[in-house]
């Protein structure tokens, strides 16, 4: 089984999941928010391996509990990002624009590439390049649990915002319509703020998609 286990942490209650092969134990942790020690802890009550870090974007709130995942003992990690959000992640994630400060751990050193396929236990997840929030923004398909992880792209009733730096409206409405509308109605959303959702719900009811 696919187990997926959601935390909402940090000052801008962003979602973290974790995700976990039930059959040999290997576990992503998709968009480590904050507080990676209480990420961790889960996994080991749980008996779970962290082996992957998966970034859909660089933003503060979508990284800073890395560091504290990767530098626990014992722990050997990736962390992969796809490499036009390299800068924003170099500065923080643009926490110093927020008047914040985070320890954003070690650079990541898997690229994401569009189109490539992640393995985790015996899942496949489709990258999907969607920028318009940031340059580098991904989303994680895993077609055989009809499951996306889509970050700050797409959120129930809503839209990423793309007024930071690098952020681009034109550019993220297509990212929506070539990267999530195109799935199948049935497919969930599990977005970096809010609630569960699905493609056909956000078809239907999204104002900004009409
Ligand atoms: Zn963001
Ligand atoms: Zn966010």
């Amino acid at each position: 089984m696919l187990e997926i286990i959601s935390f909402i942490l940090g000052p801008v209650e962003t979602n973290t999941y974790l995700i976990s092969d039930t059959q040999t134990g290997e576990a992503a942790v998709i968009d480590p928010a904050w507080s990676g020690e209480v990420i961790l802890a889960e996994a080991r009550r749980l008996k779970r391996r962290i082996t992957q870090i998966w970034l859909t974007h660089a933003h503060f709130d979508h990284i800073a509990g890395a560091a504290d995942i990767v530098k626990a003992p014992g722990m050997s990690v990736v962390i992969a990002l796809h490499p036009a959000d390299l800068p924003l992640w170099q500065m923080q994630g643009g926490a110093p624009f927020f008047g914040m400060h985070i320890d954003p751990g070690p650079e990541p050193s898997a690229s994401l590439k569009h189109g490539q396929l992640l393995q985790l236990g015996g899942y496949l997840f489709e990258v999907r390049h969607a920028p318009g929030h940031t340059p580098g923004h991904v989303v994680f398909y895993c077609a055989s649990e009809k499951v996306v992880f889509c970050g700050d792209v797409i959120f129930a009733g809503s839209i990423g915002r793309t007024d930071l730096p690098g952020g681009s409206y034109a550019t993220l409405i297509e990212s929506i319509n070539a990267q999530i509308l195109s799935l199948p109605d049935d497919t969930r959303l599990l977005s970096g703020h809010g609630p569960e959702t699905s493609v056909g719900d956000e078809r239907k009811w999204n104002p900004f998609l009409v």
